[in-house]
């Protein structure tokens, strides 16, 4: 029988907390009394991750594993989960029981009323150092800033997604992917619901510094052409800090208030650097939109269409 419901499950070296997490999901998703599948995405795991995974989709038919050849990181694990999720609401969660289980028929509930993302927003977030959680809040505010997308605060990857939801994010091809801005742009009827985040039930964080940096990189860089601005502002900044000061020079040149000779040479270094910048910002520009070009976003996302014969969401 298809699945109503898909739980995806992304795992990195997870070994201490499969059987846990299978345990604490199997007696939630059977309380709902609807057909449901387990989706856990093995992200090429060196412990024994694949084997306990292996183990637990031959006991149960409802669990369905995907091995990647490597570790290729959370994001595309979850691109694949969905992927080949086939219910109609798919709920991505971390295996490591951090988010709490006990949340998803809550967030079904929401998906019933007529919600196509229901985000688990964290009250308390135990197990998360105070470095963690400032840069956390820093990096939502800067981009939000930039990038003009809203993501929830306190809300990680722990989400349903309405089936019309998924299709489209896994439509977007784009490479490095940043779910969580994904989530905003696409649109569609959005709430939350809140709960205490935990301490990891075993082991230890998968996410060193460097994959955090490519991650918050990723983020700014697919939603936002901005850092490539810069040149041009600078350069028009220089160019008419040069041509004021050139000005300011001349009149005094005229009042016979006469600067050393190399003085002319600050204005002139500006000027040349500020030409420079400004035709780097022109080919920033045409970079910027062959960027977009290629990321090939939706132009537009229809979410309902009413009395036409064909219902079909086209984008
Ligand atoms: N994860 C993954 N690939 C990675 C890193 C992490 O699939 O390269 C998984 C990990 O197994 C967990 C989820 O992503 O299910 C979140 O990782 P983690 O709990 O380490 O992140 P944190 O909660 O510390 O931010
Ligand atoms: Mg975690």
């Amino acid at each position: 029988m298809k699945a109503k419901y898909s739980v995806v499950v992304p795992c990195y070296n997870e070994e201490e907390t499969v059987n846990a997490f299978y345990d604490a999901v199997i007696p939630v998703m059977e309380s709902l009394k609807e057909p449901y599948e387990i989706i856990f995405v093995n992200d090429g795991s060196r412990d024994r991750t694949e084997q306990l995974l292996k183990e637990l989709a031959q006991k149960d038919k409802n669990v369905k594993v995907i091995n990647f050849s490597r570790n290729f990181g959370q994001q595309p694990a979850i691109l694949a989960g969905f992927k080949e999720a086939e219910g109609d609401a798919v709920i991505d969660i971390d295996v490591d029981l951090q988010d709490p289980v006990e949340a998803i028929p809550e967030m079904i509930k929401k998906w019933k009323e007529g919600f196509d993302v229901v985000h688990g927003k964290r009250l308390v977030r135990k197990g998360e150092t105070f470095f963690k959680k400032k840069t956390s809040t820093m990096y939502t505010n800067f981009f939000e800033k930039i990038t003009g997308l809203k993501i929830p605060k306190n809300c990680g990857d722990f989400k349903l997604f309405d089936r019309k939801v998924i299709d489209v994010l896994t439509n977007m091809n784009e490479r490095d992917r940043f779910l969580r801005g994904m989530t905003e742009w696409v649109g569609f009827k959005q709430t939350y619901v809140e709960f205490e985040r935990k301490e990891r039930v075993a082991g230890q964080t998968k996410y060193n510094l460097k994959k955090l940096v490519k991650l918050a990189t990723n983020g700014i860089v697919s939603n936002s052409s901005y850092p490539l601005s810069f040149s041009m502002k600078f350069g028009i900044l220089g160019g008419v800090l040069s041509v004021c000061t050139f000005i300011t020079f001349i009149v005094l040149a005229c009042l016979k208030i006469y600067l050393p000779l190399v003085s002319w040479l600050f204005p002139t270094i500006v000027l040349c650097f500020s030409i420079n910048w400004v035709l780097g910002g022109l080919s920033n520009i045409y970079t910027a939109r062959i960027y977009s070009e290629v990321q090939d976003r939706p132009k537009y996302i229809i979410r309902e269409k009413i009395n036409f014969d064909n219902d079909d969401n086209k984008q």
